[in-house]
């Protein structure tokens, strides 16, 4: 599998080497997964949060530092939450072999966030 095209225009502005391990995960993940959402601006964070669906001002996205993706099964898209640490298995390869730190989101012990993705802070300011 590689990425699709629609999923590939979402990573502009998005750290490369973010993309680079978005790009691998895609060859290598046993469940599909599409791009829904990379850098972000000031005024849909402050929307999203306004709205309940995010908690930060302070979002990865709005540096280019994170993405989200959807899981796609039989061209359709998932949000089966058991569709995810499958997909986040192939991210932990990806990032491993390039030698990226990256965390996600589903790994955060308050409001897990299976769909998001994003380069270490530690790593990556
Ligand atoms: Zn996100």
């Amino acid at each position: 599998m590689s990425l699709d095209a629609r999923s590939r225009a979402r990573l502009k502005g998005v750290h490369p080497r973010l993309a680079a391990v978005t790009e691998r995960a895609a060859e290598i993940t046993p469940v599909g997964f599409i791009v829904t959402e990379g850098l972000r601006t000031r005024a849909r964070q402050a929307a999203l949060v306004k709205a309940g669906a995010s908690r930060t001002l302070n979002s990865r996205h709005l540096t280019g530092h994170a993405i989200d993706v959807a899981a796609v099964v039989d061209g359709k898209v998932r949000w089966d939450w058991p569709l995810y640490p499958r997909i986040a298995d192939a991210f932990r390869r990806a990032a491993a072999e390039q030698g990226t730190a990256l965390i996600w989101g589903g790994d955060w012990p308050r409001l897990r966030d299976g769909p998001h993705f994003e380069l270490d802070r530690k790593a990556f300011p």
